[in-house]
């Protein structure tokens, strides 16, 4: 028999393989076994405190602008193995080469951004928070807020569906602020997020310990964290409760960000006709967002809003266009969908669709399609299915339940306000998209979606050909929602350093305050 290659983690500067046979990570359109990951018998403790004492202390240690070069670099090597990561993602995430690049190829753009921002922090070493306010009625006493890197690590708990884009939109942040990274992926795509981390450490660009990578079980890891320390978890609504639930935040008040699951809204106009442009934008981007990544995307429109009028129209236009999307091996060229990441997955969309189903009806599906060069009773490849409903106010299922996959449901609504309704319905989200070429509803929806959501994306006519996608996150803009997508933010910019600093008020004389401006820079957006 032969046994396919054990990962090795990369803790503590250096390669070390876990014990034990392992669990295997899988091809989940051919269904073949890739390699093994294991991190039995690792010392975490030691490896966090490595991560801390070394790897922290030497980030520290440089200017903004000097880390943003140690980013300039961390691209540069993930440029030059470009192709490498490409075929890693084809064999374990099943993806085709335009999906593969929304994970690799985001995540280099994300790192470049931000160290395009962090070489205009300069030379300094903390940030200033906002201008001295006086505390009494003689100016020579003041207080300014500063903000110092955590002396801690940042360990990311990440999910399976952006291997790389899911640890650089964080790490990048990070590293610039002057915090190491310690990265557990998902475990079933784990294989890219290893190879991008051990690329950079052996390529030498960072300080020994400033990121690391731990594949296979969480067990243990939050149990080594420290108060200083930060953890993100990006995954289920169930492991965040687990998450937030744990010693280490309830009692040692690790700081900690949750990006959790989300069932995000599409609105196209109440104004809109079946021939409008708001109508056409609307559908491309609702089949778009079904079958990126087969619809294993955070953001994806789960339930997408139409006026009760174009509920037949809108049905009959996404449907033609989803029965065009080919699923299958995405390595034959004529696949357009490759599949979900794994057989686990493929039953719980399966079993996310019936639960759907009780409440809805399937207006197109793609289950009676074949498959493009793949077996169905092994790969792991999902179709499109659009489902529907009369009663969207009636429904509770629809509105509370993420299937991860390429499904969506559409919902007629009758008036705006309800349609506002429908949308809160689910209980916060990553991202509501709204079409339309009326300004002034646009700003409407704006101002009614905005506190439940981390992001409004308003696509109209004039933007057709500018705008960056509804579920693609862009490092400009903020990531996260309130409520049941976690409450977390991530990216935004600069706010995203926000999270790895500690703010403090300094309480000083003139002359203190001016020494303390000449060594910060302030942190403007
Ligand atoms: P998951 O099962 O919650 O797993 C997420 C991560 O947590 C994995 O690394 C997992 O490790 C780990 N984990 C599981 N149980 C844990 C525990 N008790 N303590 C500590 N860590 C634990 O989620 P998933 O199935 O990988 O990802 C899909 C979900 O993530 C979807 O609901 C999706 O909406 C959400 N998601 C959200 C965002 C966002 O930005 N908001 C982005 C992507 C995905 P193992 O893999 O080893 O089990």
């Amino acid at each position: 028999m032969t046994t396919t290659p054990l990962l090795p983690n990369i803790v503590a500067g250096k390669a070390q393989a876990g014990q034990g046979p392992g669990t295997p990570l899988f091809d989940p359109v051919l269904g073949t076994e890739l390699v093994r990951v294991s991190r039995e018998g690792l010392d975490l403790a030691s490896a966090f405190a490595f991560a801390r004492e070394q790897g922290g202390t030497a980030l520290r240690a440089l200017s903004y602008r000097e880390r943003a070069g140690l980013l300039t670099a961390i691209g540069q090597v993930l440029q030059a193995k470009r192709d490498d990561y490409y075929a890693i993602a084809t064999a374990n995430s099943g993806t085709v080469t335009r999906d593969s690049a929304v994970d690799i190829d985001g995540g280099i753009f994300t790192i470049g951004q931000y160290a395009k921002w962090g070489e205009k922090l300069g030379d300094a070493r903390a940030l200033l928070d906002g201008e001295r306010i006086r505390l009494g009625k003689d100016p020579a006493f003041q207080s300014q807020h500063i903000l110092t890197p955590t002396r801690g690590l940042a360990l990311f708990i990440n999910a399976f569906n952006f291997p790389s884009w899911g640890l650089w939109e964080k790490a990048a942040p990070a590293l610039l602020s002057g915090v190491p990274v310690v990265v557990k992926p998902g475990t079933p795509t784990a294989w890219l997020t290893q190879r991008m981390v051990q690329d950079v450490v052996e390529a030498g660009v960072l300080p020994a310990g400033a990121l690391s990578v731990i594949c296979g079980s969480s067990a243990g890891l939050l149990d080594a964290l420290q108060p200083f320390d930060v953890l993100s978890l990006t995954g289920s609504a169930g492991t965040a409760a687990q998450i937030r639930g744990h010693k280490a935040i309830a009692e040692r008040s690790v700081r900690c960000n949750i990006e959790a699951d989300s069932l995000n809204s599409a609105l196209l106009d109440p104004n809109a006709t079946a021939d409008s442009e708001a109508f056409t934008l609307f559908v491309s981007e609702v089949v778009r967002e079904m079958t990126v990544k087969s619809g294993q995307k955070c953001t994806a429109i789960r339930r997408a809003f139409v006026p009760r009028a174009l509920y037949d129209a809108a049905a009959q236009a996404i449907g033609a266009k989803l029965s065009k999307v080919s699923v299958g091996n995405p390595r034959n060229e004529a696949v357009r969908m490759g599949a979900l990441v794994s057989r686990a997955q493929f039953d719980g969309v399966r079993e996310g669709r019936a639960q759907l189903l009780a409440e809805a009806q399937p207006l197109y599906d793609g289950r009676n399609q074949a498959l493009v060069d793949a077996d169905p009773a092994v790969a792991a490849c999902a179709m499109p299915v659009l489902l529907g409903t009369s009663d969207p106010v009636g429904a509770r299922v629809l509105h509370d339940v993420e299937v991860f996959g390429p499904v969506s449901t559409l919902m007629p609504y009758d008036n705006e306000a309800q349609a506002f309704e429908l949308i809160r319905r689910g209980q916060g989200s990553l991202v509501a998209s709204v079409y339309s070429a009326d300004p002034a509803f646009t700003a409407r929806a704006a101002l009614e979606l905005a506190d439940s959501h981390g992001r409004v994306h308003a696509i109209s006519p004039d933007v057709a050909s500018l705008h960056t996608g509804h579920g693609n996150v862009m490092p400009q803009s903020l990531h996260g929602g309130p409520g049941r997508a976690g409450g977390g933010e991530e990216l935004g910019g600069l706010r995203a350093l926000g999270f790895y600093h500690r703010r403090s008020a300094v309480q000083a004389s003139t002359a203190a305050l001016d020494a303390l401006a000449a060594s910060t820079t302030p942190l403007t957006y």
